[in-house]
């Protein structure tokens, strides 16, 4: 089919203002926020809802026109950006923005793939309800893509990653079939649980538009502590220790080592460590619950047992939701502060929580010899395992250098990460990104399923292409 015929027909399933052509208008839809990733495409559409989705899948099946779907367009790993080709659509799913039901008498939410995640905890929070799923790019991501990249964020040590929070999926199928699966049951023992192949997929198997949330009772408030700490194996055990004084009321745990902290405190404006002291670790603790009686006790009693035993060298706990916003804003910053100070070789990897101090023990050793001077910015959400082990290079680092830089770093890193039986992408997903990579840490057998699956839902390869396989 030819290109003018194949946009005039998009034109006909959306409307005008749903299929974007001129280039200008498309920038912000072919290329990454991170600046890494750049693509062309034929058209971007916009469809409205679910039929018009199975539409242009339709057509897109019939004209063998590849599809790449996009929420947020938010993603760390290429995944929602489309190849150089100029051959692909972009489906982007930002005017599927409904959220259809919310009932707190089941603890569920049903909305379509397009609704920005801080909408979908804002209509829980009206119905005196919580959607627990929080991430930096909660404001602009769509519920959509934290299902395609089964988003982590600061919630999971508590709630879960995105694939816990859903009970039901609607997706339509690379010919344009529709699936109904919006189902609100927390019991569905009626065979394969499709909706699992499709959470994580990175839209390599299908077009998600709609989808059944859980929620969960809202907390009546959060007591947050800052803690400065000497080792990694003093934050673990700090972890273990409040993990077994405050069982689920531990919301977050998170770490930040003293080059991290420095870096969000010298690159970003009005971000102060609320410690005088330096330490070489950091932790971010959060308690939070239904009443808020007895838990700042509960926290500060863990803490003066835990700098007794010797675990912690010094502590602050927020005596105000301000200055627990100002706690949250130092971990928060990092992303920004990264960007802004050099150019991130990024490891977002997932290791057992028992492994993680001798991990970076000997990840530490591994790039001081072999890349010797370059900062090593490790933080992330250590209650979980995760680790964004990411080493700086310098803004102005040429391309080649900063090319053979990576390639090594990754591999060394990688390489440590699989001696560990650790995940090469805890949460960010593999893109273009680690789809090279993926090959070399995952067994024949993994692959082979993984491919067997693809073929059987994408015979003719359109969706997708060239992300994560
Ligand atoms: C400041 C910042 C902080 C972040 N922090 C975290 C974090 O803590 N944890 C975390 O997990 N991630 C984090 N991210 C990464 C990102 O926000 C998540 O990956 C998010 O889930 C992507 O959602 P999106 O709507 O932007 O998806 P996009 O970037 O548009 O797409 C991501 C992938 O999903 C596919 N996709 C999107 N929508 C659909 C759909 N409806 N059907 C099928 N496939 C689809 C795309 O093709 C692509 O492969 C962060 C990003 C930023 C910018």
């Amino acid at each position: 089919m030819k290109q003018k015929e194949l946009t005039s027909r998009l034109m006909h399933i959306v409307g005008e203002e749903g299929v974007i052509l001129n280039p200008a208008d498309q920038e912000t839809y072919v290329n990454d926020w991170l600046g890494k990733a750049h693509g062309r495409t034929v058209a971007v559409v916009r469809p409205r809802n679910t039929t018009e989705v199975s539409a242009v899948m339709r057509l897109c099946h019939q004209s063998h026109t590849p599809v790449v779907p996009q929420g947020g367009n938010t993603g760390m790993s290429g995944g929602a950006t489309p190849d150089l080709s100029g051959a692909q659509v972009v489906l982007s799913l930002n005017r599927m923005k409904r959220i259809h039901d919310v009932d707190p008498v089941n603890n569920t939410l049903t909305a379509d793939a397009g609704v920005i995640l801080a909408e979908i905890q804002q209509a829980a929070r009206k119905v005196g309800r919580y959607f627990p799923l929080s991430l930096g790019a909660e404001g602009s991501c769509t519920i959509g893509g934290n299902l395609a990249t089964n988003a982590g964020g600061t919630g999971v040590l508590r709630y879960g990653n995105t694939r816990d929070l859903t009970l039901g999926l609607e997706v339509v199928l690379p010919d344009g079939r529709v699936w109904n699966g919006l189902r609100a049951l927390r019991k569905d023992n009626t065979g394969y649980d499709l909706k699992d192949l499709f959470i994580g997929s990175e839209g390599s198997l299908g077009i998600i538009t709609g989808v059944v949330l859980k929620l969960f009772a809202a907390p009546a408030g959060r007591i947050t502590a800052w803690v400065g700490v000497q080792n990694l194996a003093n934050v673990v055990a700090l972890l273990n220790r409040l993990q077994a004084d405050c069982g689920p009321r531990l919301s977050a745990f998170e770490m930040m080592s003293a080059p991290s902290l420095s870096l969000v405190t010298t690159q970003l404006e009005a971000h102060v460590s609320p410690l005088k002291k330096i330490y070489p670790y950091y932790a971010l603790i959060e308690l939070a619950d239904t009443r808020l009686a007895g838990l700042q006790d509960m926290l500060q009693t863990g803490l003066s047992a835990a700098i007794e035993e010797g675990l912690i060298d010094d502590c602050v706990v927020a005596m105000s939701e301000a200055q627990s916003v100002s706690m949250w804003k130092l971990r928060e910053g990092i992303s920004l502060a990264q960007v802004k100070a050099g150019k991130a070789v990024k490891h977002d990897i997932a290791l057992p929580i028992s492994g993680l101090a001798s991990f970076v023990a000997e990840a530490d050793q591994a790039v001081l010899t072999d890349f010797p001077g370059l900062p090593i910015i490790n933080f992330g959400h250590i209650g979980d395992g995760n680790l964004h082990y990411n080493v700086l290079l310098p803004l102005d680092v040429a391309p080649e250098d900063y090319k053979e830089k990576t390639t090594g770093l990754n591999k060394r890193i990688h390489d440590l990460v699989a001696q560990f039986n650790g995940s090469i992408s805890a949460e960010h997903g593999v893109g273009t990104l680690r789809r090279d990579e993926l090959r070399r840490y995952k067994s024949t057998v993994e692959m082979d399923l993984m491919i067997a699956i693809k073929r059987a839902l994408d015979p003719n390869q359109l969706m997708n292409p060239g992300k994560l396989l």
